[in-house]
This record gives structure tokens, C-alpha cells and sequence, in this order.
């Protein structure tokens, strides 16, 4: 359903090699869980708590998944779980957006993915507009929406 493949602007990415139905879970994210303190320069990791990581060595599918500000993949649930915002059509890139799992201050992306609605800047969650919030609350980990 899901395959790694070079981008021409973005290095690796993630797409699709069948059409995908709304809703699908797409991609569970992996592996172990390290606070801010003890990560290392090649772990791959994903903010999900105020103080908590999910780490990785890069290679799996759900560490080559691009930004996205039209994602076509959120965490609906609030776990670390991609589901399929709409119906995705094969051969189309998947997308998450950044700012719906990370809360470090200072952080920021320059984002390329070229859609009508791209901030340029991905900003942590709670540096976004607070109407930027709203709209991302429903698709953001859990510890990011209360
Ligand atoms: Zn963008």
C-alpha cells in the first residue's frame, strides 16, 4: 500500500501504490520511547509528550513521511497512528503535518510542498495561530490538544 521512494525536492518520501480509502490506518509510528535528555544525534524521533520521544534508526516507512500543509494523513486517534484524511489516489505522496506533533520551542521547517496553503515556515504547535491550532487540533497528538 505504502512504498519509500526518492523525491525530486525532498529526499526520501513516502506514496502510495494503490488508491487508499478515507480512514485507512495508514501507518503505525515505532519504535522506543526516550525523554529529551538522552537522545542521540542518529536516532530519528518524534515528539509525543511534553518531555517523551518516540526513537528510531531511520529506514522505516513511518521516518521518510513528509511535511505536508494539505496533509492527506493526520492523527485522528491523538496516538502516534497515521489514519487517511481523505481518499488518496496510487502514485500520491503521503503527508503528515509536522506542526501537529511537535511542541519544541524554537523549532521550525522550511517547508517546499508546494500547496495552495503552505505557511513556508512549520512552526512548533504552540507557536502556530491560534486559529492554526484550531484547525489542527483534531488531527494532532493527544498531548498537543488539550
Ligand atoms: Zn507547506
Amino acid at each position: 500500500m505504502l512504498e519509500i521512494r526518492m523525491t525530486p525536492n525532498m529526499g526520501r518520501g513516502v506514496f502510495a501504490t494503490a488508491p487508499i480509502p478515507h480512514d485507512t490506518l495508514l501507518v503505525k509510528c515505532e519504535g522506543w520511547l526516550a525523554a529529551s535528555a538522552d537522545l542521540k544525534d542518529d536516532w530519528v524521533a518524534m515528539q509525543v509528550g511534553p518531555d517523551l520521544w518516540l526513537c528510531s534508526l531511520s529506514g522505516s516507512v513511518d521516518d521518510c513521511i513528509n511535511h505536508s500543509c494539505e496533509p492527506n494523513a493526520g492523527f485522528v486517534t491523538g496516538e502516534p497512528v497515521l489514519h487517511a484524511l481523505r481518499e488518496i489516489a496510487a502514485g500520491e505522496q503521503i503527508g503528515w503535518d509536522y506542526s501537529t506533533s511537535i511542541a519544541e520551542a524554537g523549532w521550525t521547517l522550511r517547508c517546499r510542498c508546494g500547496s495552495a496553503g503552505c505557511r513556508a515556515i512549520i512552526r512548533s504547535w504552540f507557536e502556530l495561530q491560534p486559529e492554526e491550532r484550531d484547525r489542527l487540533r483534531p488531527i494532532a497528538l493527544q498531548f498537543l490538544r488539550d
